[in-house]
């Protein structure tokens, strides 16, 4: 419920006779947190609000890699406000309104980027709805704190491969997977380019297209690009619009690879129910060598294509667009939730598609877990980003499961995982206690927490 003005001051008046809490009539602005405290990045995030929608438009010149951005935020209030901060890193900050007047601003050093802080004309009370628009210039290869979510192409263009915390470098923004929002993208499209953002692209309105994506989007899986590119239609399972991007001129050799998704998606929704999106494609890049799960429009570099095993990334970032993107980590320490499913369906598609065998797989990798753990931490509390432990580690977690409580408890705890926590975020915890419930086994606890937590394998037999 909405507390008004009047009611707030008829509560005060009655606050002897009621059990009010003391300061609930009190307004004490304060500074929003410059971070939320992640166990990896501690300064990744702002506290104090919660942004519910990003309007962005964005004004990119090819080749010159010259850009200009309006970004638009509506967010609410977390407590009263006397200043916030959000997420940067080398942009040329042109105005920034809060409600539409003229806010104070200073940019300070972040941990990777910077942090731009922005003083209202008026502070914010807590619960308040608020709009904040900041407008910028920049240029895509300029130097940048930290690394950049930028990537290059031959033609001239860009595409965007954020994760985990570079967003910032594309215009400010809350830049932490718990903030999770709607999104609004407006791209101009120069000549001879077509650009390409999260979501369904709505509208062509002269050069500017305008895209929609109306599920919660953590900004670690931004999908910008402007690139010389082609548009590929195709429909997955029960109608399920896809659009992918590939290469201008290279449509006969890409096209049948881009096709192949549909029946991903059919292998993967057999697993774990419908498509959690509205689309999903393909965009394949030759500015980019890696393969990423951007929200509703993965991105592949075209090196994969040249190996026989392509499908098994293909399937990797599908998996993802269910575990990572429609339910995302509360905290990145909890990325193993991401990476663990991914690596270990990729890894049934692989053995089903006569690769190698899961249990080999396996084999190996509780060979070499055990020293992993101790230096990059294990599986559930990894030290940093993108190691063994999370990925492959994360993998045999899943498969150690699979082994204790069979298939079809396996099945069901994976499923119902994914569908309870659809558009949402969830942590390691989370896990823990949802397969303990879902398969009303309570030694599931201690049997997860040794897997994901202890410094050496707990005891497996791989036959
Ligand atoms: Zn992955």
């Amino acid at each position: 419920m909405k507390r008004t003005i009047a009611t707030l001051a008829a509560a005060t008046l009655a606050a002897g006779a009621l059990t009010l809490p003391a300061h609930a009539d009190r307004f004490e602005p304060a500074p929003g947190a410059p971070g939320l405290n992640d166990p990896l990045f501690p300064d990744l995030g702002n506290g104090g609000y919660d942004v519910r929608h990003y309007d962005v438009s964005f004004d990119f010149t090819p080749v010159t890699y010259d850009f200009a951005a309006t970004v638009t935020i509506k967010a609410t209030a977390v407590q009263d406000l006397s200043s916030f901060n959000l997420d940067t890193d080398g942009h040329l900050i042109d105005e920034v309104t809060v409600d539409g007047r003229p806010a104070a601003w200073a940019l300070s050093p972040g941990r990777t980027g910077q942090e731009l802080t922005v003083t209202p004309a008026e502070p914010l009370r807590n619960h308040r709805p608020f709009t904040a628009e900041v407008r910028l210039h920049g240029n895509g290869k300029a130097p940048r704190g930290g690394l950049t979510g930028w990537r290059f192409g031959p033609d001239g263009g860009f595409a965007a491969a954020v994760q985990a915390s570079r967003a910032d470098t594309f215009f400010p923004v809350n830049d932490h997977p718990s903030d999770k929002a709607t999104w609004t993208f407006h791209m101009k499209v120069p000549e001879g380019y077509v650009a390409t953002a999260n979501g369904e692209l709505t509208a062509k309105d002269g050069d500017v297209w305008r895209f929609e994506e109306r599920e919660p989007m953590a900004s670690e899986l931004l999908g910008l690009a402007v690139v010389k590119g082609t548009y590929l239609y195709g429909t997955g399972p029960h109608a399920l619009p896809l659009r992918h991007v590939v290469p201008q001129g290279q449509e006969e050799k890409y096209g049948p690879i881009a096709a192949e998704t549909a029946g991903q998606i059919e292998w993967a929704e057999a697993r774990f129910g419908r498509f959690p999106f509205s689309t999903y494609g393909v965009h394949i890049y030759p500015g980019y060598t890696d393969a990423l799960e951007n929200q509703t429009l993965s991105l592949f570099g075209t090196g994969w294509f040249t190996r026989p095993t392509y499908s098994n990334t293909m399937i990797h970032e599908l998996i993802h667009q269910w575990f990572g993107d429609s339910v995302t980590p509360a905290t990145w320490q909890d990325a193993w939730l991401n990476e663990g499913p991914a690596v270990y369906y990729a890894a049934v598609w692989a053995e089903e598609k006569g690769g190698e065998k899961l249990a080999d797989k396996m084999r190996t990798v509780y060979g070499k877990l055990d020293a992993v753990r101790a230096k990059d931490g294990p599986p559930g509390r990894p030290k940093g980003l993108g190691g063994y432990n999370i990925y492959d580690g994360g993998a045999l977690v899943l498969y150690a499961l699979q082994k204790e409580i069979g298939e079809r408890d396996f099945d069901r705890v994976m499923r119902r995982w994914v569908q309870r926590n659809k558009d949402g975020n969830a942590s390691t915890e989370d896990f823990i206690a949802h397969a303990v419930k879902t398969t009303h086994r309570p030694g599931l606890d201690a049997f997860l927490r040794g897997w994901l937590y202890g410094e050496t394998n707990p005891p497996l037999e791989i036959s």
